[in-house]
């Protein structure tokens, strides 16, 4: 299996190419094709399995392949929500490897640092919100952030956002997002609590372990 089984759009290509990713992982081999359908999905991942990149790809060539029909200002179209700081960041540089040679912008947002830079890039605009839950809701409580344009919405570590006590922050923004979506819900353990928040945020997933 090769990216070029994937039906990945020639702009990705050529950045996964420059990344020298030659083969798809299983994570990505058995997820981009359902999730480049829209389907949603439940994924048992760890870090290191490349899921970063099976979530990433499918919602960059969604958003290049859509582009041409939603022109306008830039609204936030997908929101991705992971528990730390250093994790946003590494999925920022992600999909700005991925994206490179398209016209999808992203920006990080997370706590413990002054917020003027990340107000700056949202008042810019942005196609992707890569956020930690805090951080998120305080942006949108001053009026920075609204989701109500968004169409794809990952959670990200689900296991320890939940350890790391994020449960009522995760409902709030949930309560906030459109209920017509497409949803991506990736936790390296699936306990009960793990299972019946995914109830709650997916529509028939399809289901994948690794
Ligand atoms: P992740 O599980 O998303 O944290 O990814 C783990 C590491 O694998 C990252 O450094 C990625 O850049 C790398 N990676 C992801 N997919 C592939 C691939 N298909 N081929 C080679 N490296 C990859």
């Amino acid at each position: 299996m090769t990216f070029e089984d994937l039906e990945l759009i020639a702009p990705i290509q050529r950045a996964l190419k420059e990344e020298n990713y030659v083969s798809p992982t299983p994570i990505q081999v058995q997820a981009i094709p359902e999730l480049l359908k829209g389907r949603d999905i439940l994924a048992s991942a760890q870090t290191g399995t490349g899921k970063t990149a099976a979530f990433a790809i499918p919602i960059l060539q969604q958003l290049v392949e859509e582009y041409e029909s939603k022109q306008g200002a830039r609204q936030i179209r997908a929101l991705i929500l992971t528990p730390t700081r250093e994790l946003a960041i590494q999925i920022g540089e992600s999909l700005d490897a991925y994206g490179r040679h398209t016209r999808i912008r992203n920006t990080v947002i997370f706590g413990g640092v002054n917020q003027n830079k990340q107000t700056d890039a949202l008042r810019r605009g942005v196609d992707i919100l890569v956020a930690t839950p805090g951080r998120l809701l305080d942006l949108m409580n001053q009026g920075f952030i609204r989701l109500s344009s968004i169409d794809y919405f990952v959670l990200d570590e689900a296991d320890r956002m939940l350890d790391m006590g994020f449960i009522h922050d995760i409902r709030k923004v949930l309560a906030k997002l459109p209920e017509k979506r497409q949803s991506l819900f990736f936790s390296a353990t699936m306990p009960d609590t793990i299972v019946s928040l995914s109830r709650n945020i997916l529509t028939n997933p399809i289901k994948v372990a690794v």
